[in-house]
Order: structure tokens, then C-alpha cells, then sequence
């Protein structure tokens, strides 16, 4: 029997290869190789959400690092969830588009939404989580070498999504304002449109479009959204609206659903989420809802995939949908989500280091250029030989006790050093918690140089 060793601190840095991982000082040629597709999109390397997982980290460390809820889904859903699982369908296979209760509720929705009478049976489909569904769109439409636009920065999830399904990503710049002193809004990055243009081969299938976005807080605006949909149109490209933040959009500004734009319908599969909806990310319940030829494809991919999604949560997440309107539960949930982000931007202010004013999402990127730790600090392997900012998170999260996530990771290596300038940190706490953090945040101004 040969002995397996854990490979896992082999795969701490993202620029591993598969001859560095089996560099070893033991011979592993009677080893079964791994797939090459683990090369491809940074699989290799251990992932951001694990590095700073709470399980890693000093136990009394506040976490705003990954993006989940300290609290529950509200008592209204959680109650249907229960009914659910003491009834007896809802504990079997649902079918493969989704439970239809699921997807007549997201039908009422949307439908209002995108302008238009959404098909239940051709135009939506529930998945196991956002990106499952992501992931079965690149299965069901990307061939062997076809590229994929993604701005930067961009959920690194992206990534291994489309490598895997044997996609390329391209990357193109969303460009924070120079010289930012202070607070600035989302708003300010911008995608510049020549850049976009410039990107697009004859090889191109596929643009990423993420609003709100994920890390920055930003809303496209129309006339952002028009610029993107005139280059899809103009190179027949699909665009995946990912907008799993949609109902996390602040100061009554305008989430405008590309799908909506003249002629976007026809080339959009926009993708939403019970996990950002219900706050119930563990759920794993998603969906997508575009043409059939999108729809259709997909479903034959996500079938093979994973069957069918959990079914006592879809049965949730539609008693949940069923009920937003007559509850006014979305403006409730954003009122609570602006006051827990005047907590944590409140606390950046009294640092005086400039920070992204988020439009949307739960997350605010706050510059820590001028946050200075000393080199020789006990790091950990994991995040020795990626950005500044894997080292500077560790920093603040261990000596602070307020965890956040490095931004680079968000970025390809080539524009890493884009990124490694900010850390992200996420607002989906209570606001006791986030009082307790903005406190601890204070420490920092002892290291600000
Ligand atoms: N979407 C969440 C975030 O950005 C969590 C992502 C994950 O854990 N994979 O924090």
C-alpha cells in the first residue's frame, strides 16, 4: 500500500504546477495522476475562502471575511422549510427544472421585473446554488478553447467554472478612481468600453456581467449595461447577468436588468439566489431565467450534473418568494442591510483610509496601502507568495481581530497588483457584531503610516 501523504500544503500558492505539486521528496510515479483540468483556473491553489475561514483564524476573530449571515433566515421561511421536511414529496427528487411551486414563485417574481410572462417550463431554472447554475451554462455552451470576458475584479469562482468546462477567461479592468483620499462611491469604477471592445476575438462566447457587484458594491447603470449589450449584439455573444445581490441595493438607486435592454432578452441568462434573498447561503438554492435555447441546453447539463437541487429548501425558498410583495420583506431586509453598512463605513471613515462606498451587495473594499506590518511576522505558508494584501488580511485579522478577504484574489496574476491595494470586508453581520468590529477596527490606526 502506498502511503498517501496530504497534499494540501502543496497547494497553497496560485502559481503551482502540477510538476511542483509532485516535486516531492518521495517517488509518486506509482501514483494516479490528477486530471490536468486541476491546472486550469487556479484549482490548484488553495482557495481565499478557506485561508481565512474561521476555523483558521483566532477564535475570537470577527468574521467579515467570507460573505454569510451571523443570523437567520427570517422565521416565515425557516417555518416553511420545516413543513417541508416533515411532509413526504419534499423529501425525494424534485424534477430537474426545479420544484414548480419554486418556479411558478419566481415566475411572480420576476416576471414584473424583466417585462415579460416568464415560461415556467421553458425560461426558468432552479440549480443547486448560483454556481451550479453558472457552471452548467459553461457546460451546456462553451466549447474546448472559447473564450469567456470577465471583469476584473471578478467572484473567483468564475474561474474554475469556466476552465473546467475547457473555457478561457478573459480579463478586462473595471478602474477604481486615481488618487482616492477618502470615501468614494461604487460607482467610480469604471469599465472603460475601448477596453471591452479590445477584448473580444473571434473566439469570445460568453460576457460575465455581475451587478451588484461582488467585490466592489457597484450598480451598473443603464448606460454602463448599454454599452456592454451594443458589444454583445454586435459579436452575438451570450451575457450572464449574474445578479445574485439583486435585492441588495441601496439609497433607491436603480438595479437595471440587462435581460431588459432592447434585444437582451434573446442573448441574457440572468441568475439570482435564495442564499443572498433568505440569508441562507448553506442553502444551495439558486436559479436561472433566460430564453429557451438558453434554459433548454442548460437543463440537459445540470441534469447530468447534479440531477435535481435539494427539494425541502426549494420549498422554502418558494414560500419565501411567494410572500416578499405582501411583506415588503426586500425594502426591510436593504433598510437593515444601509444601517449595518453606516456601522462598518463609519468606522473607515474615522480611519481616514479611502474605501469603496458600496451601491449594492454586502461588501466594502477598504485601501490598506498605508497599513504596514512587519515582514517578519509569523505568517502562515498559505498566504506567503500571493499579494500584499493575503499577508496584510492576516495581519489585521489576527493583531485587529476583524477578518476580511484580500482582493487580489479577485484578480488574474498579471493585474494582481490592481487588487492587493484593498481588503473586502463584508457587512452581512448583525449590528451589535458590526459596533464590535468598527471598535476593534480603531486598532488599525496604530499601523497607518
Ligand atoms: N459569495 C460569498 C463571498 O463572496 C462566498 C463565496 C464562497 O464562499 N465561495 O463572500
Amino acid at each position: 500500500m502506498p502511503s498517501f501523504r496530504p497534499l494540501t500544503r502543496f497547494f497553497q500558492s496560485s502559481r503551482l504546477t502540477r510538476a511542483m505539486v509532485t516535486q516531492t521528496p518521495r517517488d509518486r510515479s506509482n501514483l494516479v495522476p490528477f486530471s490536468s483540468r486541476l491546472e486550469e483556473g487556479r484549482a490548484l491553489a488553495q482557495d481565499v475562502w478557506s485561508i481565512y475561514n474561521v476555523a483558521n483564524l483566532p477564535a475570537d476573530c470577527i468574521n467579515l471575511g467570507q460573505g454569510y449571515m451571523n443570523f437567520a433566515p427570517p422565521k416565515w421561511v425557516t417555518e416553511a422549510a420545516e413543513q417541508a421536511l416533515n411532509s413526504v414529496t419534499a423529501n425525494h427528487y424534485s424534477h430537474p427544472k426545479g420544484r414548480i411551486r419554486l418556479r411558478e414563485a419566481i415566475k411572480k417574481v420576476y416576471s414584473p421585473q424583466l417585462h415579460r410572462d416568464l415560461n415556467v417550463e421553458t425560461e426558468i431554472l432552479v440549480t443547486s446554488g448560483a454556481n451550479e447554475g453558472q457552471y452548467s451554462v459553461f457546460t451546456a455552451f462553451l466549447e474546448q478553447g472559447d473564450e469567456v470576458i470577465c471583469f476584473e475584479p471578478f467572484f473567483d469562482q468564475y474561474l474554475p467554472s469556466i476552465t473546467f468546462n475547457g473555457g478561457k477567461p478573459v480579463y478586462v479592468p473595471l478602474h477604481p478612481p486615481a488618487h482616492a483620499t477618502g470615501k468614494f462611491s461604487s460607482n467610480e469604477w469604471k469599465i472603460d468600453p475601448a477596453e471591452l471592445r479590445a477584448a473580444v476575438t473571434s473566439r469570445t462566447k460568453m460576457i460575465i456581467v455581475n451587478t451588484p457587484h461582488n467585490p466592489v458594491g457597484k450598480v451598473f447603470t443603464r448606460e454602463e449595461l448599454e454599452t456592454i449589450a451594443a458589444i454583445a449584439e454586435e459579436f452575438n455573444l451570450i451575457v450572464m447577468a449574474d445578479e445574485v445581490y439583486d435585492c441588495l441595493v441601496f439609497d433607491g438607486k436603480e438595479h437595471v436588468r440587462i435581460a431588459t435592454l432592447p434585444g437582451m432578452w434573446d442573448r441574457t441568462v440572468t441568475v439570482g439566489s435564495a442564499g443572498k434573498s433568505f440569508a441562507a447561503t448553506g442553502w444551495r438554492v439558486g436559479w436561472l431565467i433566460g430564453p429557451e435555447y438558453i434554459i433548454k441546453p442548460t437543463l440537459a447539463a445540470t441534469t447530468r450534473i447534479v440531477f435535481c437541487s435539494n427539494s425541502p429548501l426549494q420549498e422554502a425558498a418558494a414560500a419565501g418568494l411567494e410572500q416578499v410583495q405582501e411583506r415588503g420583506f426586500f425594502q426591510k431586509q436593504t433598510d437593515e442591510y444601509a444601517e449595518r453598512r453606516a456601522v462598518l463605513t463609519e468606522a473607515f471613515d474615522n480611519l481616514g483610509l479611502p474605501y469603496t462606498m458600496p451601491d449594492g451587495s454586502y461588501f466594502v473594499l477598504l485601501d490598506i496601502s498605508r497599513v504596514k506590518f512587519p515582514e517578519d511576522y509569523p505568517f502562515p505558508e498559505s498566504v506567503l507568495g500571493r499579494g500584499r494584501d493575503f499577508r496584510a488580511c492576516w495581519f489585521i485579522a489576527v493583531e485587529v481581530g476583524v477578518s476580511s478577504i484580500p482582493v487580489s484574489e479577485f484578480y488574474c496574476e498579471e493585474h494582481a497588483n490592481i487588487g492587493e491595494v484593498y481588503a473586502r470586508f463584508a457587512f452581512c453581520k448583525d449590528v451589535d457584531t458590526l459596533h464590535k468590529a468598527a471598535e476593534r477596527l480603531q486598532k488599525l490606526k496604530q499601523y497607518i503610516v
